[in-house]
């Protein structure tokens, strides 16, 4: 969409906001350096960095309240549960919020009237239209340009190769559980310094985050990144053959293997995500309008 406004395909965009949770592959970051750069900088289109902190380093931190990520849960008797994902809503829909507050002149607490608010384009394409939803509060109003244009993931793909982006990388932190064996070999075979710090991280939210430790309230059982609850140094992320995936359907009775090799599909956006309902945010914590 940043691209699409720069080249007067779209409208001119006031500012592009990204939301950094801290822990993005390095190409995302590169990738973000040359957008800007190269499109927006040109274009006259601020791009906004907005943050929270950094998702990895408050998950190690016994002092910091974490917003949990959605961790696979093996407890001790044996069953399977997830931890509530929060992440999403702490890390990358709660500062863009006080950003957009701050760019309206509001910031919180402070009433906005009801004529103001932003227009806010959302980028999901045509083939998921389900996703696209209103803004949970009156200052933003969501429009979605892509499935305006009727464009499908293929058209955005070909038109980022003839702007020069083939390689454009998706964006999720390094080391989000909802990555499928795709992503996670994709970071073992292509960056071992990248490969060490997820698993690295895995081990270390083991027994849980650190804070919900420190604060007596222990995770009775152990969590991992990896579905299969099994470390990620030792995690299946390996491609399987059907027939091997087929000799795989007891021990995994969660199984759709298109899952598995790609991940959640409704994976991380901040407008878009499967988990919004789960943000445990309260009115303070985000700053809505009332
Ligand atoms: S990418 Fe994953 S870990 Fe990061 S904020 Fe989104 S859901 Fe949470």
């Amino acid at each position: 969409m940043l691209a699409l406004s720069a080249n007067g395909v779209l409208p001119k965009a006031d500012y592009a906001i990204f939301a950094d949770t801290g822990w993005e592959p390095r190409a995302v970051y590169d990738h973000l350096d040359r957008l800007e750069r190269e499109i927006a900088a040109p274009a006259g289109i601020p791009v906004l960095r907005v943050s929270s902190g950094n998702i990895r380093q408050d998950a190690l931190d016994p002092a910091h309240r974490f917003a949990s990520m959605p961790l696979y849960i093996l407890n001790q008797d044996g069953k399977q549960g997830m931890t509530r994902r929060q992440c999403t809503g702490e890390y990358k829909i709660k500062p863009i919020k006080r950003q957009v507050r701050g760019l309206l002149g509001y910031p919180y607490p402070q009433r906005i009237p009801r004529d103001v608010f932003v227009e806010q384009w959302v980028g999901i394409s045509t083939d998921e239209f389900h996703r696209a939803k209103d803004a949970d509060v009156r200052y933003m109003r969501n429009r979605h340009p892509l499935i305006d244009l009727g464009w499908s993931r293929s058209d955005c793909l070909r038109y980022l190769t003839s702007v020069g982006f083939a390689d454009t990388p998706k964006s999720s932190c390094l080391g989000c559980p909802f990555h499928g064996n795709a992503q996670w070999r994709h970071i073992r075979d292509t960056s071992p310094d990248e490969w060490q710090d997820v698993v690295a991280f895995d081990a270390a939210i083991r027994a849980g985050n650190a804070r919900a430790n420190a604060s007596g309230n222990p995770l009775l059982g152990e969590a991992f990144l990896h579905r299969s609850r099994v470390p990620l140094s030792q995690a299946p992320i390996d491609h399987v053959t059907a027939a091997e995936w087929a000799a795989r359907q007891d021990a995994l009775p969660d199984t759709d293997p298109e899952e598995w090799e790609r991940g959640v599909v409704d994976g991380c956006s901040p407008w878009a995500c499967r988990g919004e309902a789960d943000a445990a945010l309260t009115r303070d914590d985000v700053g809505l309008a009332s």
